[in-house]
């Protein structure tokens, strides 16, 4: 399958309740994923695959994810707005913390690897910051670190728009080879 990047950086990090997203399938349990970075079902197991195996910067940032206390569990599906993806903290318990990335399912897949790229870079952000436990936490150290794009009310960090970039170059010189 042809795929061209072009740059989707509409990814989101947004605390707070959502209504907006709807699973495709119903969550199963992960097989030859990483332990700290799981998807959600095939599409999403598949997704992880794919973006480890074309982008060196996503394989990373997994193997970072690994040595650290967060469980992320990525979710491909409906997303009602024109972000293509955010991360969320879930949950904060007996040392872990739940996070979960989502992926709009209509993006092309070199965009749901550049998005993927992109929010597990603010899941290593999370992860290297044991003060964030819930949304609050989460909000204070956004506003210490990132900051609100003109586009969309989320947070955002130079980090993991540079890191969406790299991902989307990755991709498209693997899929031009
Ligand atoms: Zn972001």
């Amino acid at each position: 399958m042809p795929f061209c990047c072009s740059m989707l950086l509409a990814a989101a990090l947004l605390p707070g309740p959502d209504a907006r997203f709807v699973s495709a399938q119903p969550p199963a349990v992960a097989d030859a994923q990483p332990f700290h970075t799981r998807g959600a079902d095939a599409d999403a197991r598949s997704l992880v695959a794919r973006a480890m195996a074309g982008s060196p910067t996503v394989a990373r940032l997994v193997t970072e994810l690994e040595a650290s206390d967060l469980i992320v569990v990525v979710q491909v599906g409906i997303i009602l707005s024109p972000i293509g993806g955010e991360t969320r903290l879930l949950a904060a318990a007996g040392g872990v913390r739940h996070v979960r990335i989502r992926i709009k399912s209509s993006s092309p897949l070199c965009e749901q690897i550049t998005v993927l790229g992109h929010e597990l870079r603010h899941a290593t952000e999370i992860a290297a910051s044991p003060e964030i436990r819930d949304s609050k936490t989460l909000e204070a150290f956004y506003r210490r670190v990132g900051y609100k794009p003109s586009v969309g009310g989320s947070f955002e960090t130079d980090a993991a728009v540079a890191a969406g970039m790299a991902v989307a170059r990755e991709v498209s010189r693997s899929a031009a080879r």
